[in-house]
C-alpha cells in the first residue's frame, strides 16, 4: 500500500467518535485517534465500547462535522459546518486539518 501516494492524496485519519451521551463531559462528542490509549483508560468511556469498536475514516474537521451532523438531516448548508463544530472536542492525539 505504501509508495503509491501522490501529492494529491488526502491523508485519512482513523478516528473514534464518542457521544452524544457522555456523562460528565463538557462537549457533546469526544473524538480521539482510533489507537489512542485514553479510549481504554478513561473511565468516561467505559460504557462506550460500541463506539470505540467502530472507528470512522475521515480527512478533516469539516468531514468529521459532516459525519456527526449530517447537513441534510440537520438542515444546514455544508459550508456552514463550523457552526456545528463547537460541541465536538477533538483531542490532541489527533492532528486534523480544518478542511481540504
Ligand atoms: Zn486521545
Amino acid at each position: 500500500m505504501s509508495g503509491q501516494h501522490s501529492p494529491d492524496d488526502h491523508r485519512r485519519f482513523r478516528v473514534v467518535v464518542i457521544g452524544p451521551n457522555l456523562f460528565g463531559a463538557d462537549a457533546d462528542f469526544h473524538v480521539h485517534a482510533a489507537d489512542c490509549a485514553d479510549l481504554r483508560r478513561n473511565q468516561l468511556y467505559r460504557d462506550h465500547t460500541d463506539e470505540i469498536d467502530r472507528p470512522d475514516d475521515i480527512a478533516s474537521l469539516r468531514e468529521l462535522v459532516h459525519t456527526i451532523y449530517d447537513p441534510h438531516d440537520f438542515d444546514y448548508r455544508p459550508e456552514n459546518w463550523a457552526d456545528f463544530a463547537t460541541g465536538i472536542e477533538v483531542f490532541p492525539c489527533l492532528d486534523l486539518p480544518d478542511e481540504h
